[in-house]
């Protein structure tokens, strides 16, 4: 008899299917992705079943063959989430993902759950826009209440001139997906807590990260926080428990938050592995690829704590040369096997170093072989 090896379903085949597979396979765990796309990366690496989010049959096959079945992409219909969870385990739970979709919803729970938001008003109609601008004040951002991620679906408005603009852009996605008109922030940094939250109850936190998005999407990460006080630390990990407990989350999840003047705000939660939780393969004891793996499967989740410092640079569009960073002590590359193609994120590398100071001289090296300056700048700026 052949011996049948634990198995995760994952709906989504890109980047981050493909990571968990990677992580999985060193712990005797087989990992299946489901998505429409024939090419999706994550078949370069693991077993790609070809199906559309509707396809019943191909759906109940994946769920007669898994032990769990997760998501590398939130944006599945929370109805295929929900037929699945009726045959296998499904994690993060449907309710969860059904939130985590809704841009208003997730913001009210952040704020039942006591995390202050953005003000923000939801907005189907062009009236609605203009008395949610007359409600907040400008400048605000008009995003889509569901399937936006890393800047698509949001117009930025900084005049009331600008409202017509908006709808035009976006007026057609109301009726399809629900606007949410959010006041703008001008946050003084930008942080992530990746967590995860085991079937015990068991929730572990990695260090607290920066991020800086250009045009939305994520563009370098550096952890443990540079500069961050333990007390904000502290209550960024508790916004986050709270919101895992309120769920019953089952996996990683990150927290996106902006911080103004010392206070805490809750942007977006991502309920999946996420882009900020990437240095965690080389940086941490743990990655979050494969604590999620062993938190859907039931199994004890790993250590969160780093090996020191890490900075992680997105590449966006296509590849740049893997040398400056290859040669660079401690540096790891990342190329997702994917097509190059503008706004796509299509790799990344992790620089790791043991203290801040190496981190910075390791990241200029890099910067200068790269001809990246202005990616990299922001982290040189605030390590020392
Ligand atoms: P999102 O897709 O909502 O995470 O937005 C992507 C990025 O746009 C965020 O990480 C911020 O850099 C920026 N952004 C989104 N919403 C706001 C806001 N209300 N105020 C200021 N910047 C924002």
């Amino acid at each position: 008899m052949t011996r049948r090896l634990p198995t995760v379903g994952i709906l989504g085949g890109g980047q981050l299917a493909r990571m968990l597979a990677l992580a999985a396979a060193p712990l005797g765990i087989r990992a299946v992705a489901l998505d429409p796309v024939a090419d999706a990366c994550a078949g370069q690496v693991t077993e790609l079943v070809v199906a559309g989010w509707d396809d019943d049959a191909a759906l109940a096959a994946l769920a007669g063959r898994v032990d769990a079945v997760t998501f590398d992409f939130e944006n599945v219909p929370a109805t295929t989430a929900g037929q699945l969870a009726g045959q296998v385990a499904v994690h993060p739970n449907p309710g969860a993902l059904a939130i985590a979709q809704d841009r208003m919803a997730e913001k009210t729970l952040f704020r039942e759950s006591g995390l202050s938001t953005p003000e923000f008003a939801a907005v189907d109609t062009l009236d609605d826009l203009r008395a949610a601008v007359d409600a907040i004040g400008l400048p605000a951002i008009l995003k889509t209440r569901r399937l936006g991620y890393d800047g698509k679906g949001q117009f930025r408005l900084k005049t009331p001139a600008d409202i017509d603009a908006a709808w035009s852009a976006l007026g057609e996605a109301a009726a399809r997906h629900g606007l949410i008109l959010e006041a703008f922030v001008p946050f003084d940094r930008e942080l992530s807590v990746v967590a995860v939250r085991g079937k015990d109850g068991d929730f572990r936190t990695w260090p607290l990260t920066r991020n800086w998005h250009v045009d939305g999407v994520l563009s370098l990460s550096l952890a443990p926080a540079p500069g961050t006080s333990d007390e904000l630390g502290q209550a960024a990990v508790a916004h986050a428990r709270a919101i895992a407990e309120r769920l019953d989350y089952v996996g990683v999840f990150a927290l996106e938050l902006f911080v103004r003047g010392g206070e805490l705000l809750g942007n977006e939660m991502a309920p999946r592995v996420h882009n900020s939780g990437h240095w965690t393969i080389e940086g941490a004891h743990t990655s979050q690829f494969e604590n999620h793996v062993r938190a859907v499967l039931g199994l004890p989740l790993g250590d969160t704590g780093v090996r020191g410092c890490s900075a992680m640079l997105n590449w966006i569009g296509e590849m740049p040369d893997p040398a400056p960073v290859l040669s660079v002590a401690d540096g790891h590359w990342h190329d997702y096997g994917k097509e190059a193609r503008p706004g796509r994120k299509v790799g990344h590398a992790t620089i790791c170093a043991p203290d801040a100071g190496s981190l910075r001289t390791r990241l200029a090296e890099v910067a200068a072989g790269l001809g990246r300056e202005d990616q990299i700048a922001p982290a040189l700026d605030v390590l020392s």
